[in-house]
Formats: structure tokens, C-alpha cells, sequence
């Protein structure tokens, strides 16, 4: 069995692991307009991960997919605040108060640890996660923001077998930038995301292609549609 990472479009993903755990990265599904899928096609959710408190990341859909359920939410305390103006559980978040960028935690045998970003945010700061499945298989999920020197740490203390990272410029990095950080993060796989949802974005994936190629061609750049999914 492998795993899989489904990109829902902008900064949405959602991963399920071998043995069934689903998290879900900045799930803005409602009003997305490049998400392929309505909350009601999401089903079982395990893990959210939330970056930061900007709309394109929160969306409206998250007292709907934890209600009642026994996921567990992951951002930062004054995120989680918002959260629980919006109704959402205390039993939905992470010890009832969130975490903080340098923790691990660990959710049904998913380790989680929150990274430095730079952003904006309004409640807390914005941040990044290293995944680590329940096998070892380590993902990066950079959030937004632009390229960082301590990449290049975060490469090498969690070796990265695959890497979300924005593209699309104006708010996150551009393609150089993005191309770039490949060469300090190391990571086996790439997946560009935040990139063509609004028409101020990069609208395709070639130029970051094209400059990945050159800057580190030993990573295997895996453009994918939204509501695409590849196994890892
Ligand atoms: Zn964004």
C-alpha cells in the first residue's frame, strides 16, 4: 500500500496515509475555485493542518468537516481562538489550546511539526508543516511564504521525500524563488501548488518546471491538476 497526496487546488491538500489516517492541509474547499470537490466528498478526516488565518487557507468548511467527529485541528493558540468563535470543540484541537512552531505532535501515528514561515496573518503568525506518516514517509508543506535560509536546516534534520511549495508569486514565492529552495530543501519529489486560482497568480507551472530543471534537476517535479492525485 502506498500513500496518497491529492491536491484540491490552491493550498488544499489532502493525504491519505497506507493505513487510512486522512489529514487535510488548509482545506478552502467551499468557494475555491479551483477545488474539484464540494465538503460533502471528503468524508473521514483524521488531521487538519492549518498555515495561517487568511481565507484561501481557513475557508468557511471547518466547524462542518470536525463537528461531531474526532479529528484534530493543528495551528497555532491564537488560530485555534478563531476557531472557537466559529463553534469549533476544544476535543477538535490539538490539547484544547494548539502548538507552536518547533513542537512535534503526534495524531494516530502521524508526527506533525510546525515550521517557520514568512507571511502574514492576523491571529498568530503564518507557519509550515513537516508530516512524518506513520511509516516514516516525510512530507513538507511549506504554507505561504517566501524562500527562508533554514530551509536548508529543515532538509536536514527531516529528509524530505516530498515537498508542497507555492509558486504562483505576488503572496508566496515565484517560480525562481520556489526553483531555488529545492536546492536547500533537498526534497526527492515537488508538488507546485498556489499558483492560477486567482488571475494576479502565475497560471501554470511551466516556468518553476523549466527553472527547477536547471537549479535541481535530481528533483522529480510533479505538476498535477487539481483533484489529482500521486502515490508516494
Ligand atoms: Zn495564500
Amino acid at each position: 500500500m502506498s500513500h496518497s497526496v491529492k491536491w484540491l487546488g490552491h493550498s488544499a491538500c489532502q493525504i491519505t496515509s497506507a493505513s487510512g489516517c486522512v489529514i487535510l492541509i488548509d482545506p478552502w474547499i467551499t468557494d475555491n475555485p479551483s477545488c474539484p470537490v464540494s465538503k460533502e466528498d471528503i468524508g473521514k478526516v483524521d488531521i487538519i493542518l492549518l498555515t495561517h488565518d487568511h481565507f484561501d487557507h481557513m475557508g468557511t468548511d471547518i466547524p462542518y468537516l470536525v463537528n461531531g467527529t474526532n479529528a484534530v485541528i493543528i495551528a497555532q493558540p491564537e488560530l485555534v481562538g478563531v476557531l472557537q468563535e466559529c463553534e469549533v470543540s476544544a476535543e477538535n484541537i490539538i490539547f484544547g489550546m494548539g502548538m507552536n512552531i518547533g513542537g512535534q505532535v503526534e495524531v494516530a501515528g502521524v508526527k506533525v511539526t510546525m515550521t517557520q514561515a514568512f507571511h502574514s496573518g492576523t491571529a498568530g503568525s503564518a507557519v509550515g508543516f513537516i508530516i512524518i506518516l506513520e511509516d516514516g514517509k516525510t512530507i513538507y508543506h511549506a504554507g505561504d511564504t517566501g524562500i527562508f535560509a533554514s530551509m536548508e536546516l529543515l532538509g536536514k534534520i527531516y529528509p524530505i521525500d516530498l515537498a508542497l511549495l507555492p509558486i504562483g508569486s505576488v503572496f508566496v514565492m515565484d517560480p525562481l524563488q520556489a526553483a531555488y529552495s529545492l536546492t536547500l530543501l533537498k526534497p526527492d519529489k515537488v508538488i507546485p501548488i498556489h499558483y492560477k486560482t486567482f488571475p494576479i497568480l502565475v497560471q501554470d507551472a511551466s516556468e518553476f518546471i523549466k527553472l527547477a530543471g536547471e537549479k535541481a534537476p535530481e528533483v522529480k517535479v510533479e505538476a498535477l491538476q487539481p483533484g489529482q492525485e500521486l502515490l508516494l
